[in-house]
């Protein structure tokens, strides 16, 4: 098995949705192609990627460090002992002559090839990725599904509490249970009254409703909206603070006694450590949010997933960041405790197969082998153009 060619691209994912920090209008996404030279019915197997969602893309990354450094690889150097693609072996080779930390951009850049290269090695072993990577990472016993929850709520212009209302019964209509909205984007009376009219869509279960405020609020306001919203008791409450201030975050999980979630834009080993560490994260209930895609993709998860069960943390407490198919793989084969899901955003890379249905907030896989671009037609014709 040897990497012919990698090709990348830049694809808008652009929206008019809005949360506490930023609008989407300029969205846009790293994709790339990773053609091998095993060839299938006359066609080169070729792997996929693209860098989930709410970081942009990273092309400059990719074209003038990581992918020429992979490509400097010799073949040999990415394969296991069976003479397998091994996906793992490409990080030293990407990642060489980076310093450590500083982890912006250039955990996106490798996320997107990583994820190419699984995609590529399940492709090549014929099997969906969920399949090889339980096999290979986990326990052989995949889960067949995967608890998600459907995330908007957010702000736009001119939406009035019944627009919201209904775009939650849209949800519902679609087979979600929970549903996630933004807060912070107004003030605290304000986002009470849209909190209460999603209740009250959900027959008043909290438990049902999570809010995230895309860690906008400094500590006094994170401890106001907390005492505001215990009441409610909601399934949870995601990024109060500035991702990086686990004082803050620390301080919240002293006085707040409901479920705490966080974790989308810590993009390593080393920040997620922290987090378990420093941020006063409680195990028995708190949900760690890291997006495999956004932070150097499977390989640095797995490192992760190791931390965490080292720090006694289960990886049912995980539920990654970014509502695509790659970490829904994820979840199966590692059995976290879900994925997150955005119902009609972020196309066309965002969501599951074409057809995929949600039932009682659970989603399948398909046995498409690899990640399963295949399978989401409108996606898949751009990332052929790639190549
Ligand atoms: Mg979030």
């Amino acid at each position: 098995m040897k990497i012919i060619s990698v090709h990348e691209g830049i694809v808008p994912i652009s929206s008019s949705i809005r949360n506490a920090w930023i609008d989407f209008s300029k969205m846009d996404c790293s994709i790339v192609a990773v053609v091998s030279d095993v060839m299938r019915d006359g066609e080169p197997v070729v792997g996929y990627g693209f860098n989930s969602n709410g970081r942009y893309s990273a092309g400059e990354i990719l074209r003038r460090r990581v992918i020429p450094r992979l490509l400097d690889a010799a073949p040999d150097a990415l394969l296991d002992a069976e003479g397998e693609l091994d996906p793992t072996l490409a990080w030293d080779f990407m990642m060489s002559n980076e310093k450590p930390g500083g982890h912006g951009e250039r955990s996106v850049a490798v996320g997107v090839v990583d994820m190419a290269l699984f995609d590529l090695a399940s492709k090549i072993a014929e099997k969906p990725l969920y399949r090889w990577l339980s096999d290979k990472h986990g326990d052989g016993q995949p889960d067949d599904s995967v608890f998600v929850y459907a995330a908007g709520g957010y702000y736009a212009p001119g939406k009035t509490l019944a627009d919201l209302q209904d775009e939650m019964r849209g949800f519902l209509d679609q087979g979600y249970n929970v549903v996630k909205m933004k807060i912070g984007g107004a003030d605290l009376a304000e986002d009470l009254e849209r909190i209460e009219a999603v209740l009250e869509v959900l027959g008043g279960d909290g438990q049902r409703l999570a809010v995230d405020v895309n860690g906008k609020f400094d500590l006094a306001t994170a401890l106001e909206y907390g005492a505001a919203i215990e009441q409610y008791n909601l399934f949870w409450y995601e990024e109060v603070g500035d991702p990086l201030d686990y004082r803050l975050n620390a301080v919240l999980s002293e006085s707040y006694s409901g479920r705490i979630a966080t974790g989308e834009n810590l993009f390593s080993l080393q920040d997620a450590r922290n987090l378990v560490r420093y941020a006063g994260m409680r195990p028995d209930r708190d949900i760690i949010q890291v997006d495999p895609a956004l932070s150097y993709g499977l390989t640095e998860y797995l490192r992760i997933q190791k931390m965490l069960n080292d720090h006694g943390w289960s990886s049912r407490q995980c539920i990654p960041h970014g509502g695509h198919q790659f970490s829904l793989h994820i979840a199966a084969a590692l059995k976290l405790g879900g994925n997150e899901s955005y119902p009609g955003e972020f196309q066309p890379t965002g969501g599951f197969a074409d057809g995929a249905v949600v039932e009682n907030s659970r989603v399948g896989l398909t046995e498409t082998p690899g990640i399963g671009f295949e399978g989401k037609a409108a996606f898949y014709e751009v990332l052929r153009k790639l190549h």
